[in-house]
């Protein structure tokens, strides 16, 4: 039976560890600030800006809820970024994606100051992780190779295989994979073969977004399977992009979903708020 990788658990203790942290920078006059903008009425984004609002009260750290309306207008949005990035109260700001089609993402995010992109989908952030010398890392990525290292296995000279390319999670992933000298393969809806990729895996991400979508016989005998996948079915039960019941006979550790790599996703946005906060307070 495969060791479950709790990441409700390891989240619960970064967020404690955090707490003592902000306590500790109140005191030397620092207090980290994070801004959470919502535009439009997408069910599962409500939820997870609530849950990083709470993430934010359980570490102590100020925030500031922008829930602006499907109509606004890429201007208006853009205005409300660029007051953030000058108002000294706020060390991260955060647009919740996707944002409506009539505003442009990519324009988005590009308007974010990059030492408060604590999402890290910044090009600049984005850069620097790719050459390794970075501030911010994205959170699920970052929230994934926390997970792998509770597994307790050594990243270094493993065979790393993801599935799925997106800017969000596959390849800041294998970024951070490839740092800690791993041998990574990304695999995307183009790739040919694909059992026979996975199934070489010493460690195993999935972000797919399409349920159940490895099996069991697509995993290695003892690997490391983080499910990142977060998949709604029609009976409104949440799963993964990884089929548990299969995949937990043959794996040496799994994250289950949900409370696997969800919860670590805010735990890491919350460190890198501290983090802003400290950086640009010497900057
Ligand atoms: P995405 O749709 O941007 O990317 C999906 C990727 O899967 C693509 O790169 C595509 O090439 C690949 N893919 C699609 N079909 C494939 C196939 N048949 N074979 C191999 N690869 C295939 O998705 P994303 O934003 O990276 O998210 C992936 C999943 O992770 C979703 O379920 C999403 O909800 C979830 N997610 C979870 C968290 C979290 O905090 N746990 C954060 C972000 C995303």
């Amino acid at each position: 039976m495969a060791k479950l990788l709790m990441g409700k658990e390891v989240s619960a203790r970064i967020k404690a560890e955090l707490k003592a942290e902000v306590e500790e920078l109140k005191k030397q006059g620092i207090n980290p600030g994070l801004a959470v903008i919502i535009v439009g009425e997408d069910p599962a984004s409500q939820v997870y800006v609530r849950n990083k609002e709470l993430a934010c009260e359980a570490c102590g750290i100020y925030s500031e809820k922008y829930a602006l309306p499907e109509e606004t207008t890429q201007e208006e949005l853009l205005k409300l970024i660029d007051t953030l990035n000058k108002k000294e109260s706020i060390s991260g700001i955060l647009v919740q994606l996707p944002v409506p089609k009539h505003i442009d993402e990519k324009t988005i995010i590009n308007a974010i100051d990059p030492k408060k992109d604590v999402d890290a989908f910044h090009p600049v952030n984005v850069g620097k992780i790719m050459v390794g010398n970075y501030d911010f890392v994205p959170c699920t990525p970052a929230g994934v190779m926390e997970l792998i290292k509770e597994s307790g296995i050594d990243v270094c000279g493993k065979e790393c295989v993801i599935v799925g390319r997106s800017n969000i999670v596959g390849k800041p992933q294998a970024m951070l994979l490839l740092h800690q000298n791993g041998t990574v393969t990304i695999c995307h809806s183009k790739t040919k073969n694909l059992k026979e990729k996975t199934k070489n895996a010493d460690i195993l991400v999935a972000a797919v977004g399409i349920p159940n979508f490895i099996t069991g016989d697509m995993i290695k005998e003892g690997a490391v399977v983080i499910d990142v996948g977060i998949n709604r079915l029609e009976n409104k039960k949440l799963c993964g992009d990884v089929e548990f019941e299969s995949a937990e006979k043959v794996a040496g550790a799994i994250t289950p979903v949900p409370g696997g790599v969800g919860p670590m996703t805010i735990a890491m946005l919350m460190k890198n708020t501290v983090k802003a906060a400290v950086v640009n307070q010497s900057k």
